[in-house]
C-alpha cells in the first residue's frame, strides 16, 4: 500500500491520481521580476480555471504555486462534478435582497454552469481526464427519498426531465450491487473525472495561451498599492491586478481573512483493479454519493478500481489510518468486496466556510480573493473562475452578488475555528439521525 500525504514541499502526494497522471511537465521556479496583467496565487482549479478564462480574454497572466500544479484539493478529490454549490439554501436567502424573484433562476442556472465550462474546455483543449457522465444520489432512508423527489420535480419543471430519473429500491439493485439503499436519483447531467489530469490539462491550456506558470514558488507577501506585486523567496511578479486563490492552504492577508475559512480533512482510498467485479457492482459506471450530511462517495476509475471517499475530520488534523477507517464502509456498501486489497490511500484539506457560500471579495482596489467551496469545488471553482475573470475585466454583476453575502468571521479563528466546526458538524449529524 502506498504511503499517504504530503511527502514535502514540491512533491505530489502519493495517490492513485499521481500514479496515473498523464502530464509530468515541471514548471520553473520564479526567479527575478516578471510583469503581467494578472498575477494568481495558487495552482488549483480556482487559480488555473481563472487563468484560462483571463488568457482567453487576451490578458497576460502568471500563476505562482508553492508546490506543484494540482497539489492541493484539486488534484486529490473524489472527482465528482455535482450540481450543488454547497451553500445553495443560504445563497437563496442572502441573495434574494439583490436579485428578488430571479434568485431561484440565478442559482439553478449557476448549478450547471461549471459542468458546461468543464465539458467545453475538455473538448476545446483535448484534455484527457477520463470524463464520464452520470451520478446516483443515493437514499438511505425515507426522508432522503422525499428530498430526491422534490429535486426531481424541480428538475422536471425546469426542463431537465430527460436528465433525471428516480429509482426505487428494485431499480437501484440493477444499478448497484449494494444492500444499503432505498433508491436514488439518477442524474445524467453530473460528471465524473480524473481531477489531477483535468487540472494539469487546464494549466497546459493556459500556458499555450501565453500564461506563465511557476511551481516551487511560495508567495510570501502581497504588496498592495497602485502597482501591486507578489513576492517569493527568489522573485517578484508585478501586476495590474492580483487574485488570491490559495483556498485553505495560504497564510496570507490574515488581518482580513483569518477566521473566515477552516480546513476539514477528507480521506480517499482506491482498491486494486477489480476486473469483472467492477461491472458487477456498478454496471452503469456511475459516480455515487449518498444523501447524508457527512457522506460516502465513490466511483470506478478508468482501470476498474473502486475509488472511495468518506467521512471528514473537522478537527483540522489528519487521520493516520485512512484505509482502516474506510475499509468497513466499502465492505458495508459492497459485501462482495470483503478483503479487497487497498492500493492507495491519501488525504487532503478542503476549505469549509460556515454558511457554505463561496467567499469572493477584494482585499484592496486591485487585489481580489476567491475561496471556500466546502467540499463541492470542482464545478464551483470553474464557475468562480469565470466570475472572477469577468470581474477582473470589468463586469462585476455576479461578483458583487457573491461579495455582498455576509460571512461569519470566527474570533480567534485559528484556535476556535476547528473546534466550533467540529461541534457544528456533530449538531448536523444529530439532526441527520432525526431526519
Ligand atoms: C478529500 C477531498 C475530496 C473532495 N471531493 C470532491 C468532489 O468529489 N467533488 C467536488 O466538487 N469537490 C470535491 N472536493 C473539494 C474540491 O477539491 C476543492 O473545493 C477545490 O479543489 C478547491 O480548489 P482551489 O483551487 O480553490 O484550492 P486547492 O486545489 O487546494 O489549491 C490551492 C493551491 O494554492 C496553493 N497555495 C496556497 N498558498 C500559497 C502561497 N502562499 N503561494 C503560492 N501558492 C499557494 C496550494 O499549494 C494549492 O496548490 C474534495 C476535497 C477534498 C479534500
Amino acid at each position: 500500500m502506498t504511503a499517504a500525504v504530503n511527502a514535502g514541499p514540491a512533491q505530489r502526494s502519493a495517490s492513485y491520481y499521481t500514479a496515473s497522471l498523464n502530464d509530468a511537465t515541471q514548471y520553473p521556479t520564479l526567479k527575478g521580476t516578471v510583469k503581467v496583467d494578472v498575477a494568481i496565487i495558487g495552482g488549483g482549479f480556482t487559480g488555473v480555471a481563472s487563468a484560462v478564462e483571463l488568457a482567453e480574454r487576451g490578458l497576460k497572466v502568471a500563476i505562482v504555486e508553492t508546490n506543484r500544479i494540482g497539489w492541493g484539493a484539486s488534484g486529490r478529490n473524489g472527482g465528482q462534478v455535482t450540481g450543488s454549490l454547497s451553500g445553495d439554501e443560504a445563497m437563496r436567502k442572502q441573495m434574494r435582497d439583490k436579485l428578488g424573484d430571479e434568485v431561484d433562476d440565478f442559482i439553478w442556472h449557476l448549478r450547471w454552469r461549471g459542468h458546461q465550462i468543464i465539458e467545453q474546455r475538455v473538448e476545446r483543449y483535448g484534455i484527457d481526464c477520463d470524463l464520464k457522465r452520470g451520478h446516483l444520489h443515493a437514499a438511505m432512508k425515507a426522508s432522503h427519498m422525499g428530498e430526491l423527489r422534490a429535486f426531481a420535480a424541480e428538475a422536471e419543471r425546469r426542463g431537465m426531465a430527460d436528465q433525471v430519473e428516480l429509482l426505487d429500491q428494485s431499480a437501484m439493485r440493477e444499478h448497484l450491487q449494494s444492500p444499503l439503499y432505498l433508491g436514488a436519483l439518477k442524474n445524467r447531467r453530473n460528471l465524473h473525472l480524473h481531477p489531477l489530469n483535468l487540472c494539469l490539462g487546464e494549466a497546459r491550456a493556459a500556458h499555450s495561451l501565453g500564461a506563465l506558470i511557476f511551481e516551487n514558488s511560495e508567495v510570501l507577501d502581497i504588496v498592495h498599492g497602485d502597482q501591486p506585486a507578489l513576492v517569493t523567496a527568489h522573485g517578484r511578479v508585478e501586476a495590474k491586478q492580483i487574485l488570491l486563490a490559495g483556498d485553505v492552504y495560504h497564510k496570507l492577508e490574515k488581518r482580513q481573512l483569518k477566521g473566515k475559512i477552516f480546513p476539514a480533512m477528507g480521506g480517499i482510498v482506491t482498491t486494486a483493479p477489480l476486473g469483472d467485479l467492477a461491472a458487477q457492482i456498478n454496471p452503469h459506471d456511475l459516480a455515487v454519493y449518498d444523501c447524508r450530511f457527512v457522506l460516502d462517495y465513490y466511483r470506478l476509475t478508468a482501470d476498474g478500481r473502486l475509488l472511495f471517499g468518506g467521512g471528514a475530520n473537522y478537527s483540522g488534523r489528519d487521520s493516520r489510518d485512512i484505509a482502516g477507517e474506510l475499509r468497513p464502509c466499502i465492505e458495508r456498501t459492497f459485501p462482495v468486496l470483503k478483503g479487497v486489497p487497498i492500493e492507495f490511500q491519501w488525504s487532503c484539506a478542503m476549505g469549509i466556510v460556515v454558511n457554505r457560500i463561496p467567499q469572493l471579495g477584494k482585499l484592496s482596489d486591485n487585489v481580489w480573493y476567491c475561496q471556500g467551496y466546502s467540499g463541492h469545488g470542482i464545478a464551483t471553482s470553474h464557475i468562480m473562475g469565470e466570475i472572477m475573470a469577468e470581474a477582473l475585466t470589468g463586469t462585476l454583476e455576479k461578483f458583487d452578488t457573491f461579495a455582498g453575502c455576509k460571512h461569519i468571521k470566527v474570533p480567534m479563528g485559528d484556535v476556535l475555528g476547528n473546534p466550533l466546526l467540529a461541534a457544528g458538524m456533530w449538531y448536523y449529524q444529530m439532526l441527520e439521525k432525526l431526519r
